[in-house]
């Protein structure tokens, strides 16, 4: 019982903070799946990758305003997030990558129920 206790005490603090925690599950891998499971950026394929490794980045940056809304949100992977920080896309990303971007945040996810 005391055991049983002390896992649930220690799932609870893992839930609260682990990073990541700003954007349920779901709603994440409906991004990944809307993408491809490809980063926008490089075009890498993370499909099956080190959950780790694939990240989903803001197009207009949350300290710039930007929200968690899926029209915000690309699939990208760990090396272009850092590389990028808070910089503007457009002075980032290759005009071909934002094509993607813009054409891609455009499309419906699927098998996600709640809207922003
Ligand atoms: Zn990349």
């Amino acid at each position: 019982m005391m055991e049983l206790e002390a896992t649930i005490k220690k799932r609870k603090r893992k839930n609260g903070k682990r990073g990541g925690g700003w954007i349920v599950q779901s709603r994440r891998l409906a991004i990944y799946a809307r993408d491809g499971w490809e980063c926008l950026i490089c075009g890498l394929n993370l499909r099956g990758c080190d959950p780790r490794a694939i990240t989903l980045d803001h197009i207009r940056p949350r300290i710039n305003g930007g929200g968690n809304d899926s029209r915000n949100l690309y699939t990208c992977c760990q090396s272009c997030n850092s590389k990028r920080q808070d910089r503007p896309l457009a002075g980032f990303a290759s005009p071909d990558a934002i094509k993607r971007v813009k054409r891609n945040i455009r499309r419906k996810l699927k098998g996600v129920s709640c809207r922003l």
